[in-house]
């Protein structure tokens, strides 16, 4: 009997399958270097000259899978291999070459698309670093088609393919053999593998490091695309709680898709948006479950934390241009970084305060190189016009004033190279920070957009450390002071014709949507996992009675009282459905 054996790394793409196995090796190519006479000069060109023409008849068939499966965007990759083989200066170069050092076409095309890739290779940018791969898939390719050497070799329909690293072209081609996952030992989060598997919807964990030294072909295994690991040989147990998991992944994946469709408005028809809020890229397949909602908040944060470092302007364009595009055609509201306070703050300083301390905004004006990059990135990632910028932690209008100067400089240097991105984009700020509240009607009259943080604007209202165990009876999200400062930012904000979403956790309790929209609040960016609650609540109540909710509760000074009322409407009105 085979022991189960448990392997981890990283998860790319969600979903579980229980499958055979499918161990991909490719062929190492080689090429033959030795002199050639003056009349295999022809010979030699006319391999070199076919080679390319396959290879881009190959890589032009793969694009056009590509963009069928998992669209334009995300099909780049191969139009720019195909520029590669569709570029006349270098072509001509190796066929010159050919001539006059008169060796094998396979040795002198390896030399010269060698130097591109290390050209690469020796970037800074991981993003640079990464193409590098993209370059080499090129090189393969054409002197595969040198030797007239098949790609990609039968595959049992329904395997779960490991490989040592799988190219783009790989991973496209392989889903057409309806795969059931990819298991990689090379790769991160942003690899193509990862991006084309989460495109496709299949389970991927890349970054193995060794798995495809252990798996054979015809092993029976798991791949578990939330937790990154994958299981080899398993146990009856295993396969069976297993099972029970792919049961109520898919029992959540109708949950969402039942309301998708549905408008989201009042029993009396007052429309109300909801959107997502969004930690991490992965989550982006949970704003596909909502039938692409928008997202109210895209916390960028965690592009910080997990390298413990800043993300060059390359990684920021490729996350927040992915997210975009997912999510459009409706928005995304990207924060710009908010660390400090409860977050690691990037450096080793320790502040006696850090929740007053530096933070937010105050990090991005104090260090205008690492806000412009950010800035930048946002902006080349707008061109499909669906992003919004938002700022957190503002309390003082100068700091709205100063970040405005900041971009309009990086929207100058945009214009200057003709870089595209879209020139209207909508600026915001969360209304997180009491004295933001106290002026909602000078702020509303500087920008386009407001957020109600009301995590930080409870805490710094009610002076209670939202993450302090021993207080934490205090911390009051329906407290009267947090409510009513919540109606008048809406009213100052319509008073002056801009719209206001919340984006703190309050619009994820479903004893607050009621309130929210009694008081007229535009947009509700929730918790994912809670989304087809929320719209479910909405669609179930009419506005006039919320209307009428408020303004009794509002007359409350505790929230004892309020949550008391807001439980009683709920349980009168609201029959979720599951
Ligand atoms: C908030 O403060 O309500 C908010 C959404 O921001 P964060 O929780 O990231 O501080
Ligand atoms: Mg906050």
């Amino acid at each position: 009997m085979t022991r189960e054996k448990i392997y981890k790394g990283i998860a790319v793409s969600q979903g579980i399958s229980i499958s055979k196995a499918y161990l991909y090796t490719r062929r190492q190519v080689s090429i033959s270097h030795h002199e050639i006479s003056e009349n295999e000069t022809e010979r030699e060109i006319e391999e070199f000259r076919n080679s390319i023409a396959i290879s881009k008849k190959e890589l032009t068939k793969i694009h056009s899978l590509s963009i069928e499966r998992v669209g334009e965007e995300n099909s780049k990759i191969f139009q720019a291999q195909l520029d590669i083989l569709n570029d006349d200066i270098f072509i001509d170069t190796v066929i010159k070459r050919i001539k006059k050092d008169k060796r094998t076409s396979g040795f002198i095309f390896h030399e010269e698309i060698s130097k591109l890739a290390n050209i690469l290779l020796s970037a800074k940018d991981d993003y640079m670093k990464e193409r590098y791969t993209d370059i080499i898939d090129v090189k393969n390719r054409v002197i595969r088609n040198m030797k007239r050497e098949k790609l990609v070799s039968k595959v049992d329909e329904s395997s779960i393919i490991f490989a040592h690293e799988l190219t783009p072209a790989d991973t496209i081609l392989f889903s057409k053999r309806k795969v059931q996952g990819y298991a990689t030992d090379t790769g991160g989060t942003t690899s193509h593998t990862a991006i084309i598997s989460r495109a496709l919807r299949i389970p991927a964990v890349v970054g193995m490091k060794v798995i495809s030294k252990h798996v054979l072909t015809g092993d029976t295994v798991i791949i578990d695309g939330f937790e990154g690991t994958v299981v080899l040989n398993p146990r009856e147990e295993t396969i069976e709680l297993y099972k029970e998991k792919l049961i109520r992944y898919q029992a959540e994946q109708t949950r969402f898709t039942k309301f998708v469709d549905l408008p989201c408005e009042t029993l009396d028809h007052k429309k109300i948006e909801i959107t997502s809020n969004i930690d991490f890229i992965e989550e982006v397949d949970f704003i596909e479950n909502c039938g692409h909602c928008g997202i109210g908040l895209y916390r960028t944060e965690h592009l910080f934390l997990s390298k413990g470092e800043f993300p060059s302007e390359a990684e920021q364009i490729e996350e927040y241009t992915h997210i975009a595009n997912v999510t459009f055609p409706r928005t995304v509201t990207i924060r710009t970084f908010d660390l400090g306070g409860d977050k690691v703050l990037p450096t080793t300083i320790k502040e006696n305060n850090p929740n007053l301390g530096w933070r937010g905004i105050r990090i991005c004006l104090d260090r205008p190189d690492i806000f412009k990059t950010q800035l930048r990135a946002i902006l080349l990632s707008s061109t499909k016009k669906n992003v919004k910028i938002m700022y957190p932690m503002i309390s003082s209008l100068d700091e709205v004033r100063n970040a405005k100067i900041i971009l309009d400089e990086v929207k100058e240097e945009l214009d200057r190279k003709g870089s595209s991105y879209d020139k209207d984009i909508k600026v915001g700020i969360m209304v997180e920070v009491p004295s933001a509240f106290m002026l909602a009607d000078e702020f509303a009259k500087e920008v386009d957009f407001f957020s109600v943080g009301t995590n930080d604007l409870t805490q710094y209202l009610l002076a209670v450390d939202r993450g302090n165990e021993l207080i934490s009876g205090m911390y009051q999200q329906f407290h009267p002071a947090v409510l009513r400062a919540l109606k008048w930012i809406i009213e100052k904000a319509h008073n002056n014709k801009i719209k206001v979403s919340i984006c703190g956790e309050l619009g994820s309790m479903m004893l607050a949507t009621p309130l929210l929209i009694g008081m007229g609040i535009d947009e509700i960016s929730v918790n994912p996992a809670v989304f087809p609650e929320i719209k479910q609540i909405v669609r179930g109540i009419h506005y006039r009675d919320a209307r009428k909710l408020v303004e009794k509760v509002l007359t409350f000074s505790t929230e004892a009282e309020i949550f008391c009322e807001a439980e009683n409407f709920y349980l009168k009105n609201i029959t979720l459905e599951k």
